[in-house]
């Protein structure tokens, strides 16, 4: 038996050593132990902006740089990196900046040729990439060895003032929309706007958080102001998400995060919550040397997205590592826990959309693992792992659909 076991934990270490509790595991032990985990389950991740860093990047999707999508040491998403890092479903998002609010309606072209970028990596690289509008399809990509490409609207901006947008974005793939970034729009207000030009939802946004609850697509509170998060929370028919944010509990500054009672809120109307791993976000003394660095940008007159400037910054990271790291993200996993319970918490990261600026240990796709090691640690069951890789977002998500489902119906019936 004892021979068995020992060619056991030979051949097949991480079966054998996942029979041993986590507190009796050597850090080698846990590290295969959680890299097991990570393959074994769906890891579905939130935010992921992917196409909107191409856009800046100036890279177009085409067979001469298809390779890049496959393996690329720009930015933290690949298709090699999302493997090794067990990731199957990061939510594509489609940025629309603020300054694409200029007249309603007037970031569609640039959210099509988002949605475009995203068809066309499906397209180029049908082998290793492949699009879901269901739980169900990631799964099933998963099967195959394929990571998923689900999309969501980051900014409802580009509905414009037309309820027949929504239906157009659900048809290209959209399954949720951020209903506004980081100023107030035609559908709500903002947390990081003062204006209240609504004091919540206008009079459209309740309408669009209607006809996303009819087509089955999740409304995402990530963003909102906290007038517009409770008008929400009352008005849909289907729990909501919030894509990436994390708790003000760590940030109070960040307006962006959610209070201890819109945590219970959301718990209680049965969403969930992913967490971003942006440093400001996760603790208020990473906001200190966020400063310090734009600081020092302007002052040698330099930008993000020029060589230079990319430079400057990389080596800024460096020498100033800050103390965010993977055990700050456990910590508002924790927190949720202890408000929402473990039924309501997901992950956000918000990779490729933060400049690189990431808490240590959290660098890249590749680290899933690294959190799930240590929420092991912090005595989190497999079950719970589970559920925070993408049990509890697929729960939201399928609710939604059949939330959709019976609304659908009931409009039949009424006719
Ligand atoms: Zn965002």
């Amino acid at each position: 038996m004892k021979y068995l076991c020992l060619l056991a934990l030979t051949i097949f270490g991480i079966q054998c050593s996942s029979k041993k509790s986590v507190t009796e595991m050597s850090e080698e032990e846990l590290k295969s132990y959680a890299h097991e985990l990570a393959q074994r389950f769906i890891i579905a991740d939130g935010h992921v902006d992917l196409p909107y860093m191409l856009v800046e990047k100036n890279v177009v999707v085409s067979p001469a740089t298809k390779d890049t999508l496959v393996s690329t040491t720009m930015g933290e998403f690949d298709f090699e990196r999302s493997r090794k890092g067990g990731l199957d479903a990061p939510f594509m998002s489609i940025y629309i900046p603020v300054k694409f609010q200029q007249a309603p309606g007037y970031g569609i072209s640039l959210a099509d040729s988002l949605m475009d970028q995203v068809d066309n990596i499906i397209r180029l690289l049908p082998e290793k990439f492949a699009a879901a509008k269901t739980p169900e399809d990631i799964d099933q990509n998963a099967r195959q060895g394929k990571v998923s490409l689900p999309m969501g609207m980051e900014n409802g901006s580009p509905v414009g003032t037309d309820l027949n947008r929504l239906q157009y974005l659900f048809d290209r793939g959209i399954r949720y929309i951020t209903l506004t970034h980081n100023r107030d729009n035609q559908i709500c207000d903002a947390s990081n706007d003062t204006t209240h030009t609504w004091n919540g939802l206008s009079p459209f946004g309740r309408d669009v958080v209607a006809e996303m609850n009819r087509l089955g697509m999740m409304v995402d509170i990530s963003h909102v102001d906290d007038s517009t998060f409770y008008q929400v929370m009352k008005l849909s028919k289907a729990p909501a998400i919030a894509s990436h944010s994390s708790c003000r509990h760590f940030a109070p500054k960040a307006k962006r995060d959610l209070s201890d009672d819109m945590i219970k809120t959301i718990g209680e109307q049965g969403g969930v919550i992913m967490i971003n791993y942006y440093p400001n976000f996760l603790d208020s003394t990473a906001s200190v040397l966020s400063a310090e660095l734009d600081r020092r940008l302007k002052e040698k007159g330099l930008e993000e997205n020029t060589p230079e400037g990319d430079a400057f910054i990389k080596k800024f990271r460096q020498e100033n590592p800050g103390s965010v790291t993977v055990e700050t993200v456990a910590n508002h996993i924790d927190h949720i826990r202890k408000i929402a319970g473990i039924n309501h918490i997901g992950i956000g990261s918000d990779y490729d959309g933060v400049g690189g600026n990431l808490p240590r240990g959290l660098e890249d796709v590749t680290t899933y693992p690294t959190l799930i090691a240590s929420l092991l640690k912090r005595g989190y069951s497999e079950e719970d792992i589970e559920k925070i890789c993408s049990g509890n977002l697929f729960r939201v998500w399928n609710k939604v659909i059949s939330v959709s489902d019976s609304l659908r119906k009931e409009s039949v019936t009424k006719l």
